[in-house]
């Protein structure tokens, strides 16, 4: 569950924006909770199975990225809504940004549900996800006994 907005916009710097294809207007990023379970895993698999996402995990925190640009970013690559753009825009800094730093020390990055499934795998071993068909046939079963009753 999305708890607080990690956004990147840029910043003051603009000497460096302006070399810049506006990359930090690109996407954000919420954290979500730490997952403990497999069901919880699956949620992300799930939420990596939508297109333009990424989840990351940094400092021991999970992210889910989503890649899509935000709507005032203009075709020249400048803010067209400079003038009344969000206050995490105008707090950002180019120091560490996406144009100036090629290595934000992920823990993990997933950009696929199919890297989550053989995570899983790897985590919790090959039949993680036969459980479901257990669960299903478990279902199946009480439901034909209340039936019959
Ligand atoms: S990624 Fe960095 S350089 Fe590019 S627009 Fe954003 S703050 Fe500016
Ligand atoms: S409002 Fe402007 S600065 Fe902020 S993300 Fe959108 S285009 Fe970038």
């Amino acid at each position: 569950m999305a708890k607080t907005k990690k956004k990147k916009a840029p910043g003051k710097n603009q000497g460096r924006c302006k070399q810049c294809t506006g990359l930090c207007c690109r996407y954000f990023a919420l954290p979500i909770e730490t997952p403990e379970d497999p069901d919880d895993y699956d949620d992300i698999r799930w939420y990596l199975s939508h297109t333009q996402t990424q989840v990351f995990v940094e400092d021991g925190d999970w992210y889910l990225n989503v890649l899509n640009p935000c709507i005032y970013l203009g075709p020249d690559n400048r803010c067209l809504n400079y003038e009344k753009r969000p206050k995490i825009c105008r707090t950002y800094k180019t120091d560490n940004c996406e144009l100036t730093s090629d290595d934000y020390g992920y823990e993990l990055h997933f950009t696929s549900d199919k890297q989550m499934e053989e995570y899983m795998k790897i985590k919790f071993g090959p039949k993680v996800f036969e459980r479901y068909d257990a669960q299903k046939r478990k279902k199946a079963k009480s439901k034909s006994k209340r039936k019959t009753r």
